[in-house]
């Protein structure tokens, strides 16, 4: 599927998204991330066909589909509030939309047996919804988008109502099924673990436009502004103001009252900085303490998150308040002043006007 230059103006001639282009190969899982009012659920709808397209056009097998209404698209659409019929039992559920697309009685069954084993319903297909809990009527919802064989699956948000339990296990699942149906997927959420765990592609949207497009890992290493870098990872990266400066021809970093030399592949670019001040972003596990007094920046701890296999701790410093991610355990109080370090190779670089990366 590809969307070139996709433009949604509503009525009130409001641009809620903003010549988006998007290729979407086959059997990919792409997520649509980004915070509240970004233009995710509107770009869905889009592409099912329930709003219309004010500008650009959505290809799919070759074809312009900008017109086409949602039933030829052959899309199975999942939603937050799972959209299950009250009245009808979990088999009448899954057969209604079969029944529409007149498939024989006998292989409308096969079909729907088949996928309530799959998704583990095949005791509950009697159960009007009701009678089954946040998780089951989820499930009943993914199964009514499979049993259809759809070409292109569509979740919006379709986690949100679940409870945190329940949302890492309807995650594997719904992982399980992209892996098992080797479908085309395009999930919404304003969840980046969701984001980060499920996609085999995640695209960073935000007031209506793409920021980026990338593989999970690639977004992580290397995000291509200060947008993304803090949106993507919990905690998120830190960004803080620093300067640059050259000496003996190796640029170096000066932040608070220390210098650092930059000597790895971002050296060349970061020269062109000379003298200018530039936004250094740092993974919050990528710091750590160290008792070197003056080496390093130095902080006083705010507050401390024991999360049983990490804590993560909030330091203000003289450049900004940073975030630390430490692997275990450890005694530190509210109100320690703490030396922080950082290797240089693991600092990204942003301009500062611009908030772009300095690749
Ligand atoms: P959320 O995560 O909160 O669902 P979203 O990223 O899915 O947000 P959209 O629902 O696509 O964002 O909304 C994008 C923008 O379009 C918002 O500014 C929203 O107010 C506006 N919008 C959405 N639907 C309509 C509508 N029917 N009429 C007018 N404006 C709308």
């Amino acid at each position: 599927m590809i969307l070139s230059g996709i433009t949604k103006k509503y009525n009130d001639n409001s641009l809620a998204v903003d010549n988006l282009n998007l290729e979407i190969e086959k059997g990919e899982f792409l997520v649509l991330v980004g915070p509240s009012g970004c233009g995710k659920t509107t770009t869905l709808r889009m592409i099912a066909g329930l709003e219309k397209i004010t500008d650009g056009t959505l290809v799919f097998n070759n074809e312009i589909i900008n017109e086409m209404s949602p039933g030829e698209r052959k899309i199975g659409m999942v939603f937050q509030s799972y959209a299950l019929y009250p009245h009808k039992n979990v088999y009448e559920n899954l057969a209604f939309g079969l029944r529409k697309a007149k498939v024989p009685k006998d292989d409308m069954n096969e079909m729907i047996q088949q996928t309530a084993r799959m998704l583990g319903l095949d005791g509950l297909l009697k159960r009007k919804p009701k009678h089954l809990s946040g998780g089951q009527r989820q499930r009943v919802a993914l199964a009514r988008a499979i049993v259809k064989q759809p070409n292109i699956f569509l979740f919006d948000e379709p986690l949100s109502n679940l409870d945190a339990s329940l949302r890492v296990s309807t995650r594997k699942e719904i992982s399980k099924l992209h892996q098992q149906l080797q479908s085309t997927m395009i999930y919404v959420t304003h969840d980046q673990v969701e984001a980060m765990t499920l996609g085999t592609k995640i695209a960073v949207m935000n007031k209506g436009k793409l920021e980026q497009i990338d593989t999970p890992a690639n977004i992580y290493k290397n995000p291509r502004n200060t947008f993304v870098a803090s949106f993507i990872g919990t905690p998120p990266m830190n960004l803080l103001n620093g300067n640059v400066g050259i000496k003996d021809n190796v640029p170096f970093l000066a932040l608070s009252k220390r210098s650092w030399r930059v000597q790895n592949d971002k050296a060349e670019k970061l020269s062109e900085y000379d003298g200018q001040a530039v936004i250094i972003g740092i993974r919050p596990e990528d710091l750590f303490l160290t008792t070197e007094e003056n080496e390093h920046l130095t902080g006083i701890i705010e507050t401390i998150e024991y999360l049983g296999s990490e804590t993560v701790i909030f330091c203000k410093t003289d450049v900004g308040d940073v975030l630390i991610r430490l692997e275990r355990y450890n005694h530190l109080k509210i109100g320690d002043t703490v030396q922080i370090g950082f290797n240089v190779e693991k600092l990204h670089f942003f301009d500062s006007m611009k908030e772009e990366n300095i690749f």
